[in-house]
């Protein structure tokens, strides 16, 4: 028997850690492109947020995202990822409860 580890990342913008799954990846892509990866399969830099809009704005308020990209993410990109964000944040909480059901 082999002990399953559940792999953890850190949110950005409270610090805490959390099983991959519960978190919403931001990548910054090779040409420079910022976008929300529900996949969790784009390539380029990325960053880990907690499925909050809450998280998202305390990442904005303060930077978290640029830091953790490596690179300026402008104001006008934060508040296009926060529109996305809050668009897939439905979609991401339905998916986790449906999970849930099938337990
Ligand atoms: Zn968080």
């Amino acid at each position: 028997m082999r002990t399953r580890k559940i792999p953890l990342r850190k949110c950005v913008a409270c610090q805490e850690m959390m099983p991959k799954k519960e978190l919403i990846r931001i990548v910054r892509s090779p040409s420079g492109e910022v976008s929300i990866d529900l996949t969790g399969k784009k390539s380029g830099r990325g960053a880990y947020l907690c499925g909050k809009v809450d998280c998202f704005r305390l990442a904005k308020k303060t930077k978290a995202l640029d830091r953790a990209l490596k690179h300026p993410v402008g104001a006008d990109i934060y508040d296009q990822l926060e529109r996305e964000f809050i668009a897939v944040e439905d979609e991401f909480l339905a998916g986790k409860e449906r999970e849930a059901d099938d337990e």
